[in-house]
């Protein structure tokens, strides 16, 4: 398939050609955006004579497609950045997740790109202890700190043996 330019025709779930606005999107992400439409979007006239139900109906599948692909984001991120799940129900799980990637990015770019410190002392004092705190709890109680504060907090968060990931490679 070629890349996915800013404004694309596609034939809509009603069956209509509807021009969709995909400009704000990262190159990598019109492809998905593209399919929603084709699969559950409506063209601009059937959209304006929906009901309000369906029109409902057709946020609640966008709301769902963006939190998919934003879980995706979030597990790729803790993958390749070697973060493991966390404890807690599963939609705590997942909206922790993405603090904790949220937060980790932050710290890394106040403390390393803008900051004075290089990438061994961040492994040493955010994405190592990171890894280590294993409640998503945690996270979810920390959301609102400063991410340039996450070393003293996780600091202390590893230090508490109720924070700790069953496991601990990095320990
Ligand atoms: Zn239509």
């Amino acid at each position: 398939m070629v890349l996915l330019g800013e404004k694309e025709t596609v034939t809509a779930s009603c069956g209509h050609e509807h021009e969709v606005d995909l400009s704000e999107l990262a190159v990598d992400r019109r492809a998905g955006r593209k399919r929603f439409f084709e699969e559950k979007g409506l063209c601009g006239e059937c959209f304006a004579e929906s009901s309000s139900a369906e029109r409902e109906k057709q946020r609640d599948a966008w709301v769902k497609a963006r939190r998919a692909e934003v879980d995706q984001a979030v597990e790729a991120w803790s993958t390749a950045a070697g973060m493991p799940s966390l404890d807690g129900s599963p939609k705590q799980a997942s909206y922790a997740a993405a603090i904790r990637m949220a937060m980790v990015v932050a710290a890394h770019k106040e403390l390393v790109f803008e900051g004075a410190h290089d990438e061994d002392w961040f492994t040493g004092n955010v994405e190592g202890p990171a890894r280590r705190v294993g409640q998503a709890r945690w996270w979810l109680d920390n959301k609102d700190m400063a991410p340039s504060d996450l070393p003293v907090l996780l600091d202390a968060a590893v230090n508490d043996p109720r924070n700790r990931a069953e496991c601990e490679n990095d320990a």
